[in-house]
């Protein structure tokens, strides 16, 4: 797709962002929100509320990531530059600390094991989503971490922080975290118990043909 001009991805910010925290996704500051544009990038400023933003304060920055305008951008952009330098076709980015994703990124289990296989959309949306291990906010390891992984994947769970998800547009970006949540919640719900998951092959067939490898 086109890359978004500044006028648009601003229009689009505030519109996925005010849905995504009236439906508790995630709550004060936590969240960030990207998107790539015609001229770099733009991004949610450092502690903005993605429910009240305002669009002349969003930060503007160049192809390089440096500021240009608006407020101090995020922290947490190196995680999002991860993914664009590793996924050409993403053009927005979402980081939520929403409940769900971010309980499962605490649990002590292996990183394949994280999501029990019961649902297809998580794989459809997003591919095999990655862990990476617990870092300081804002560290840069913690971005290296992630770049490791953004070009296999289009989703990534940041331990004991929360979940981080590429698209190509905001759209995608936004049904992915909210698929990411669900997926989270289901498993969380449903363990200890009996289920009937779907088969390995079931989850390979599903992979295969969605995938989410970066084009690069
Ligand atoms: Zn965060």
């Amino acid at each position: 797709m086109k890359r978004y001009t500044l006028e648009r991805a601003k229009k689009e910010m505030l519109l996925y962002g005010e849905s995504m925290f009236i439906r508790g996704l995630t709550g004060g500051a936590s969240a960030n929100i990207s998107v790539r544009t015609e001229t770099g990038f733009i991004i949610t400023p450092t502690n903005s509320c993605i429910g009240f933003l305002d669009p002349e304060r969003l930060s503007v920055l160049d192809e390089q990531g440096e500021w240009v305008s608006g407020d101090k951008p995020s922290k947490e952009f190196a995680l999002h530059k991860a993914f664009y330098d590793e996924r050409p076709d993403a053009n927005a980015v979402i980081h939520l600390h929403s409940t769900y994703s971010t309980a499962l990124s605490c649990l002590d289990v292996e990183e394949d094991k994280l999501f029990a296989p019961l649902t297809p959309y998580l794989y459809i949306r997003l591919g095999q989503v990655a862990r990476v291990p617990y870092f300081e906010p804002g560290d840069l390891s913690l971005a290296k971490a992630v770049q490791a992984v953004a070009g296999k994947t289009a989703g990534v769970l940041m331990a004991n922080h929360g979940p981080i998800v590429a698209g190509d547009d905001l759209a995608k970006a936004m049904y992915g975290i909210e698929e990411l949540e669900e997926a989270a919640k289901i498993t969380l719900l449903l363990d200890g118990k009996k289920v009937n998951p779907i088969p390995p092959e079931g989850i390979q067939t599903l992979l295969a043909r969605y995938g989410h490898l970066s084009s690069k």
